[in-house]
């Protein structure tokens, strides 16, 4: 049973989401409390350090976290249905054909010893059971392959893995994807290791696909340009906070938090001048995380209030989402 599709309202909606990890009976609190959405349509960031949670939240999205991972509050809303409750199979249409996901790794994506053309009709007979004959569905993959600028693409489809350069194997996964009717695609950190030009050539493609096919992207990544390049909103996380969020060009112009600016400061500007000094210190221990704010133990701007208690989510400008006790006092 597909899942209807709802028009109104965000595609992804994530509220005051918590996940914690059973680590042989010691328990790693990774998110706390995150909230997002994205649009029908829209392209969203989600940017932070390793280990900041941002590919726990994706696994949360597809509901395969780990057999240890406990949700200890709030909701994941795909199309308006909570995914953990939803039936397996409107799980399981939903990761047919609602969500599809593209990783950082596209040679550990597919599988090398089967063909592209086995690899691609399987997920397709998936997607449509029952549907669709063979010849129909190796119609679909070839014009998904040309749809993302790989010529040739009956070459492709006897291809092997291993006969692919990086950037033609991501290319085949993002046209899995998009013949499979996905409506919202996760990308996560999908250009990272491709050298830069082939990158790129990635990004440049999804944005396209998000305005030929009215997709909606959620990107994940570590690298603020690939965020400012490829989305028009963006959620700052900090050990599995969203600590900033709002338009892409306010966050960047405008950073409100302490770590937002921190991690500007961090990236080496094109006119030279000094090597930049990074953030002193480290991630905090999910197993004990500070009590207020995750940052505090960081943060040069860090007060009493800032060990004790969580700051607040305050809009500053319209759309402009800041969590810091600085913003709630009045003082930044
Ligand atoms: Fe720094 Fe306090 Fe703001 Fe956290 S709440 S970022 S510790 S000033």
């Amino acid at each position: 049973m597909p899942t209807a599709e709802n028009k109104s309202g965000p595609i992804l909606d994530v509220r005051d989401f918590s996940v914690s990890f059973n680590v042989y009976g010691k328990f790693s609190h990774v998110l706390d409390g995150i909230a997002f959405r994205v649009q029908r349509g829209e392209r969203v960031g989600l940017v932070g350090e390793s280990g900041c949670g941002k590919t726990t939240t994706l696994k949360a999205i597809l509901r395969v976290l780990p057999g240890n991972a406990i949700v200890k509050g709030g909701e994941v809303l795909f199309d308006g249905q909570d995914v953990s409750g939803m039936s397996d199979a409107a799980l399981s249409a939903m990761r047919r054909t609602g969500a599809g996901m593209i990783f950082q790794d596209p040679s550990s994506a597919l599988n090398p010893v089967f063909s592209i053309e086995s690899q691609f009709l399987t997920v397709l007979k998936y997607a449509a059971p029952g549907g669709a004959s063979g010849k129909q569905l190796y119609a679909v993959a070839t014009e998904a392959l040309s749809s993302v600028m790989l010529p040739d693409p009956d070459r492709i489809m006897k291809s092997f893995p291993y006969q692919l350069s990086g950037g033609m194997k991501q290319r085949v996964c993002i046209a899995i994807a998009i013949a499979a009717g996905c409506r919202l695609l996760l990308a996560d950190e999908p250009g990272t290791s491709l050298d830069v030009t082939i990158q790129d050539q990635i990004l440049r493609l999804i944005n396209r696909l998000v305005i030929d096919r009215g997709l909606s992207v959620l990107m994940v990544s570590h690298s603020l340009g690939v965020i400012r390049q490829s989305t028009s909103r963006v959620n700052i996380m900090y050990a599995g906070t969203v600590v900033e969020s709002g338009a892409t060009d306010d966050v960047f112009s405008d950073p409100k938090h302490p770590y937002t600016a921190a991690l500007m400061e961090c990236v080496p500007k094109l006119t030279g001048g000094s090597v930049a000094r990074g953030i002193p210190g480290r991630v905090p221990d999910y197993t004990q995380p500070p009590k207020g704010c995750r940052f505090a133990p960081r943060c040069p701007w860090a007060r009493d209030i800032c060990n004790g208690q969580k700051p607040p989510h305050l809009e500053v400008s319209p759309g402009h989402h800041v969590s810091c006790h600085l913003v709630s006092e009045g003082i930044q």
